[in-house]
């Protein structure tokens, strides 16, 4: 009995003096004060049970209540060391999730990249140190295609390949993040504008290499804008919008990399500004259509309307599509707004239609409509789904030069007349719309650029254009539209050289459905159903 009492107080101290190193582990991660406490504690108890152990020794004599102490000293440390080591693992398991969620905090899942947040502490940091250092703003360039095109999952895949080729153009001491959908955001302390034009190019140089998913190779590229600490800003968004500044100029001015000047600033805020608010005004539906009519020459009736976009910021103020459609097709945004209005389009048909009015709509495509499988999609299901869109719904091609960036126009046109729409030759005589292009698009109708019937009676250049012009399409089949007509003078001269419609402000600006159907109510009191246009 005396010698199971000394080996169990000994045991017990053993126990203790464990538990006390499990404890203080606890305190170095906590750095709770409980825990210190109850470090103190077992200090003590150790000291208590090593005196009860001496006193045994000494007296070497055993009583049945010692025995019993022994074992209750005995399990009182084996709780403790039980208590202590369960609280570590606990809190060691805690500490791992905690760190997982911070990775996860400052990471992003798909490329396991640094995300927005890391990237602007990180900014921040360099800030504060006051490191110098380059801030390279990268935006893929058509990876909206790819996405749209070929399906999330080459999307995901292509960004994760990005991540990894930029990556591998970063040395020890840089950074780089995913700091949007295809927006990644480069630092690099302690270089030069020079050298960040270098790593720039090499990163360009790679991204153009193909890239295999799914069995497709694909190429890629980037605009990338640069900022510099300190020279163009104080803090991380002064930095960021600097490089997006310098990014957005370098797409406009179609260059791969742009480094940001002051002068560039004014004009780029405010179509950045743009940018992010016609996202807004997709998601809020704040854009709206406008229709304005488009007259009969010969029976001076309403044969068609021509769609036109309105939009009203969130501060109140009205933005012209010159201003914001130009801008939209820059951020790859038109194919956007294209789809809600051809949407908005079918239910505004059923409108006109409820009210009499049976016309088509005009509605203007842009090249990147032309060149995305999302609108060639969109218009077959309309078609598919309303028996009428495709009789009342003429599709006009705008955007002078990128129609001439097109790879094969011709196709595509013809992929879309072969639905059964219309085509209409947009702003004829400026740029696009050469002799040989009238020749091989199939379109049905060109429409004359009101440049050219502006002051048409005074202009004799003007009006020896447009009365070739007119003659030149109708010997080709066409049927031809003058914009801008203005006054009944210029009216008068169109109509006698067989202009076969017109459209301007001496008829009507473009209005909303509503006022666009009491107008044409108005104009033609006894409309009924209008003859198909264009037969
Ligand atoms: P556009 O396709 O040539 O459209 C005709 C423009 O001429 C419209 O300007 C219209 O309001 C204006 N207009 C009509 N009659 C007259 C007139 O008698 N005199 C004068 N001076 N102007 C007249 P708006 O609505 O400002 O649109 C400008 C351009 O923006 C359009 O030129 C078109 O290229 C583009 N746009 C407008 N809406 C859309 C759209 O929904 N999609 C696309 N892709 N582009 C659009
Ligand atoms: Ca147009
Ligand atoms: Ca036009």
């Amino acid at each position: 009995m005396f010698t199971f009492a000394i080996i169990s107080i000994a045991a017990g101290i053993l126990f203790l003096a464990y538990g006390l190193l499990i404890a203080r582990k606890i305190c170095t991660k906590t750095r709770h004060k409980g825990w210190k406490v109850l470090s103190g504690l077992i200090a003590c108890f150790i000291v208590g049970y090593s005196a009860v152990l001496v006193s045994l020794i000494i007296e070497n004599s055993i009583t049945p209540v010692l025995f019993g102490l022994s074992i209750i000293l005995l399990s009182g440390s084996v709780f403790v060391l039980m208590v202590a080591s369960f609280s570590l693992k606990t809190i060691s398991q805690l500490h791992v999730l905690a760190e997982e969620e911070k990775y996860n905090a400052l990471h992003d899942s798909l490329t396991s990249l640094p995300n927005r947040k890391h990237c602007i502490e990180t900014i921040q940091m360099l800030i504060e140190q006051n490191v110098p250092f380059q801030l390279m703003h990268l935006d893929v360039v058509n990876f909206k295609q790819v996405n749209d095109g070929m399906g999330h999952f080459c999307g995901d895949h292509l960004l994760m390949m990005i991540g990894q080729r930029i990556r591998s153009h970063i040395e020890k001491g840089d950074f780089v993040a995913r700091i949007g959908g295809d927006e990644f955001v480069v630092i690099l302390p302690k270089k030069s504008p020079e050298q960040a034009t270098q790593i720039a190019k090499g990163i360009n140089i790679d991204l153009n290499k193909p890239f295999v998913i799914d069995g497709f190779e694909l190429t890629s590229g980037a605009v990338m804008g640069v900022s510099t600490y300190p020279s163009h800003g104080q803090s991380a968004e002064q930095l960021i919008n600097a490089a997006d500044i310098a990014m957005y100029w370098a797409k406009s001015s179609e260059l791969e990399i742009a480094i940001f000047s002051c002068e560039m600033n004014q004009d780029a805020r405010r179509k950045l500004k743009i940018s992010r608010q016609i996202d807004e005004a997709l998601e809020n539906n704040r854009f709206q259509l406008f229709y304005q009519p488009i007259i009969s020459c010969k029976a001076n009736t309403v044969e068609g309307y021509e769609a036109l976009m309105r939009w009203v910021d969130p501060e109140g103020v009205p933005v012209d599509p010159v201003e914001f459609i130009p801008v939209a097709e820059q951020s790859n945004k038109i194919t956007s707004i294209t789809a809600w209005i051809l949407n908005q389009i079918a239910l505004d048909l059923a409108t006109f239609q409820d009210a009499g009015i049976q016309c088509p709509i005009h509605v203007n495509l842009s090249a990147k409509d032309l060149m995305s499988r999302n609108i060639e999609n969109l218009l077959t299901k309309l078609a598919c789904k309303h028996s009428t869109f495709v009789r009342n719904v003429v599709l006009e091609l705008t955007e002078t030069a990128a129609i001439n960036r097109l790879r094969d126009p011709e196709n595509k046109l013809r992929s879309l007349k072969d639905l059964g729409f219309q085509i209409a030759l947009d702003d004829f005589g400026t740029g696009y719309s050469s002799l040989s292009l009238l020749r091989d698009l199939p379109v049905d109708q060109i429409k004359i650029d009101r440049s050219f019937v502006y002051q048409l009676q005074k202009n004799q250049r003007n009006r020896s254009i447009v009365e070739n012009s007119i003659a030149l399409a109708h010997g080709l089949g066409y049927s031809v539209v003058a914009e801008g007509v203005e006054n009944q003078t210029v009216y008068n001269i169109l109509r006698d050289n067989q202009c076969d419609f017109v459209q301007g402000y001496f008829f009507s600006p473009a209005l909303p459905i509503d006022r666009a159907i009491e107008w044409t109510h108005n104009h033609q009191p006894n409309i009924l159903t209008s003859v198909a246009y264009n037969q």
